[in-house]
């Protein structure tokens, strides 16, 4: 391909929406541009890197066992129904209705689709085990799209389903894409890693997320460098302590006027934050329930949402917190309360604390937790954060920030269930299938190949991923020897299979090695008439400032055995 030819426009300024470097670069380089919040059009070098991570995923899928199937985007919205998650997915789904004002829905995932679709084809154990799997685009309705590709509204996902006739056999299932994963990410020179994660609103039995570690992730991971556990911040456990306080007092009322958060309390008292415990009143699917946590810690929703086994969690409003404590936000406590109680593991055997006394403008002291209130039961329920002890080990734990580009799910029958998708076994009983499902952000991933992939310069595109693998520079185009060199090296690595992107724009040296930097091309060849003079042609990798000055016959096979060995680094 030649520049000149290319709908190609690169930026020497940053765009000012753009807050990560992997979204300024993406616009920059000319890979994407902007219709409106969270959509975007790929140009012609983005759709390119774009195919090629496809192809990658599409291949290792292959690999796999999985099979591609194509499914709508557009779907009625009676299946969601039928799932229940209609209710659940809230305005993240985007909702419209068809001409004879039947509800549609755009898919912000598949398992209502593929599950039916399988209930009708799958009837005998001899067609399972049987994963298929899509590349197509999902629309969510995100809160706060951001970052280009990272969140937006309308997103390429890879996602597949695997279906089996047992858990034993859908582990392996989830085995084989676990393993397919940790290749693509691999070969897409992505450092990404598994980390135990929350199942959410999917559902499901256990999930690992695959986070490439950067510091504009928005994901907090929780990681034991001593013996390699990893979770998201999400689910993250940690080998908690039991309070193994002394004998205290009977409880004592204190006037508290106004003093309804820890920092007003930890003034107030002259103690630390930990001699408190933070009653926090919820609805759990509208019914009233508290939450006690150390006065130094934050309450885990996630965790708590799954102990309840709860659909939906949100926080009580001041008018339920006052028909249930008899007090107004900030003066609630356990003693006393008749709700259902859950106290963080770290508060069993906690006396002489602080805790509100469920009377406007009172706290309690020497409160003895077990002593004094009726808890339903001690359960991990706070965030981990940096310094807690492993789970698995014991030793501090550390707090990394990552970008979740795939996540892999046990779903169980959970959506067999509500489908009926059943098969025959080997007696001629029928059975429910067991699923699981394997989702990739295949628009995200390419983006975070960006963000972990750069210099000061630009781009340092993977030779997997790179839209073109070699930059041919072409520094005068006015000199007929020059132009046949290019010509025929251009040819030359196309027969050899390298993809070449030739700037025989009119512009200056200076202008071309920039945007050759900024483009990020691996390899970069420079053909002008003053290196020709000098023996042949420079050879250079993105990764490098080591020029190789090559003589043209030899230049074909320099350049190609540069690709090879940078592909086999990626995937040895
Ligand atoms: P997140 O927690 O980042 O919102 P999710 O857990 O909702 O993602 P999944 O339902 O697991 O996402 O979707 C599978 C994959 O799709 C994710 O691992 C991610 O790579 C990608 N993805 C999800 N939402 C978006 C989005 N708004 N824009 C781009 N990619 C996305
Ligand atoms: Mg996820």
């Amino acid at each position: 391909m030649r520049w000149s030819r290319l709908l190609l426009a690169t930026l020497r300024d940053d765009p000012q929406e753009a807050e990560i470097v992997s979204h300024k670069l993406m616009v920059r380089a000319g890979l994407i541009r902007k219709l409106s919040g969270g959509l975007y059009t790929f140009m012609p070098l983005g759709l390119r890197a774009l195919h090629k991570v496809s192809n990658i995923v599409r291949e290792e899928m292959d690999r796999a066992g999985a099979q591609e199937i194509l499914m709508p985007a557009l779907q009625p919205a009676e299946l969601w129904e039928r799932s229940g998650r209609l209710a659940t997915m809230g305005p993240g789904m985007f909702r419209l209705k068809d001409r004879a004002e039947r509800l549609m829905t755009l898919g912000p995932t598949h398992e209502e689709v593929v599950t039916d679709l399988l209930a009708g084809e799958v009837s005998s154990y001899r067609q399972l085990p049987c994963t298929v799997y899509q590349i197509q685009t999902k629309f969510r309705d995100e809160i706060r799209p951001r970052f280009g590709l990272m969140r937006a509204k309308e997103f390429i996902m890879k996602d597949a389903y695997s279906f089996d006739t047992s858990l034993e056999a859908a582990d392996a299932s989830y085995q084989a894409m676990f393993d397919a994963y940790v290749r693509i990410f691999q070969r897409c020179g992505l450092d990404a890693r598994p980390v135990e994660a929350d199942t959410g609103d999917i559902g499901g039995k256990w999930s690992h997320e695959f986070m490439v570690l950067a510091d504009s992730g928005e994901d907090g991971i929780i990681d034991c460098p001593a013996c390699g556990y990893a979770a998201n911040q999400e689910r993250a456990e940690h080998a908690d302590t039991p309070a193994n306080d002394p004998e205290c007092p009977s409880p004592l009322a204190v006037d508290t006027p106004d003093a309804r958060t820890i920092d007003d309390l930890t003034a107030l008292f002259g103690c630390p934050a930990d001699r408190f415990i933070k009653t926090l009143i919820y609805l759990a699917d509208g019914k009233p329930v508290a939450a006690l946590v150390p006065g130094d810690r934050d309450l885990n929703e996630n965790k708590f949402k799954r102990l309840l086994n709860a659909k939906q969690l949100v926080m009580a409003d001041d008018t339920t917190i006052e028909k249930v404590t008899g007090a107004p936000t900030g003066f609630s406590g356990p003693v006393g309360l008749t709700i259902p109680i859950y106290a963080d593991r770290t508060l069993h055997g906690a006396t002489d604390r602080t805790t509100g006394a469920n009377k406007a403008d009172t706290h309690l002291t020497h409160v003895s937790l077990e002593r004094d209130a009726s808890v339903t039961a001690f359960e991990d329920l706070v965030i981990v954060g940096s310094g807690d002890a492993c789970p698995r080990c014991g030793k501090p734990m550390q707090i990394k920030r990552g970008i979740e580009v795939g996540h892999v799910f046990k779903l169980g029958t959970k959506y067999t269930e509500s489908f009926d998708a059943t098969y025959l076994n080997d007696k001629g009983q029928s059975e429910l299938m067991v699923m699981g499902c394997y989702g990739i952000g295949v628009t995200r991933t390419l983006q975070a190949v960006v963000e972990q992939s750069h210099d000061a310069d630009g781009i340092i595109w993977p030779i997997s991923v790179a839209p073109y693998a070699v930059s041919l520079l072409l520094l005068d185009p006015k000199d007929p020897a020059v132009c046949a060199v290019v010509d025929d090296l251009e040819q030359t690595l196309a027969a050899r299979g390298l993809d070449v992107l030739v700037d025989d724009r009119e512009e200056r040296p200076g202008v071309k090695f920039k945007d050759a930097d900024l483009i990020g091309s691996p390899i970069r060849v420079v053909v002008g008439a003053k290196g020709l003079a000098k023996g042949g042609v420079e050879i250079k990798l993105r990764t490098s400032k080591e020029v190789t000055l090559v003589p043209v016959e030899q230049a074909a096979d320099a350049i190609a055995a540069q690709a090879t060995a940078l592909t086999e680094a990626l995937c040895p």
